[in-house]
């Protein structure tokens, strides 16, 4: 039986980003470059856990991976109803917790309620600016962000992995509407 949706399944266009926050081009071969190597990298994890990597997990890494912008899990449960086959909610949360186990996604909390994830294989550093009234969410990328996260570890011995930093407040489209 056809699914009406699949006419619909190339509007994947929409949700492409060409360049980084850095401004570094995201090429189709970048992205076709890191897919190989997150699947590679998702393969090996699996196989750890005894897991393997099924058509309906590649079919999920394939869909964030071309994803450039923050999502929900039902967001990509609606991108992966064009999909042929059916992949039950249960099976996309579980392999949305899998990818972020192996440090293929993370997971923000921008205080709107619902978990957002993003892909960060291959990509650069960045933290987040949150319009609380619209939601848009914003990034951006600074050096001096880094060095405190490295020299404030340095001196308490840490050893840091990561850092999440986000901003809330007015976007500039918002902050226009409401004056202050
Ligand atoms: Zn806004
Ligand atoms: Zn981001």
């Amino acid at each position: 039986m056809e699914d009406p949706r699949r006419a619909g399944a190339s509007r994947k266009s929409s949700f492409r980003v060409v360049e980084d926050v850095d401004g570094t081009r995201v090429t189709r071969e970048k992205e076709r470059h890191d897919l190989a190597n997150a699947l590679d990298a998702f393969r090996e994890y699996l196989k750890r856990k005894d897991l393997k990597l099924t058509g309906q997990r590649t079919a999920i890494v394939r869909k964030v991976f071309s994803t450039h912008r923050h999502f929900t899990a039902e967001e990509l449960q609606d991108l992966l109803k064009a999909e042929k086959g059916r992949i039950s909610k249960a099976t996309v949360y579980r392999t949305l917790a899998l990818l972020t186990e192996c440090d293929l996604i993370v997971e923000h909390d921008f205080g709107q309620g619902t978990k957002y994830y993003e892909q960060i294989f291959g990509r650069v550093q960045h933290d987040h600016l949150i319009c609380v009234s619209c939601g848009k969410i914003d990034e951006f990328t600074f050096d001096p962000i880094r060095e405190v996260q490295d020299r404030i570890s340095r001196a308490k011995g840490f050893r840091p992995i990561s850092h999440a930093l986000h901003i809330f407040g007015l976007c500039e489209n918002c902050a226009t509407k409401r004056p202050t």
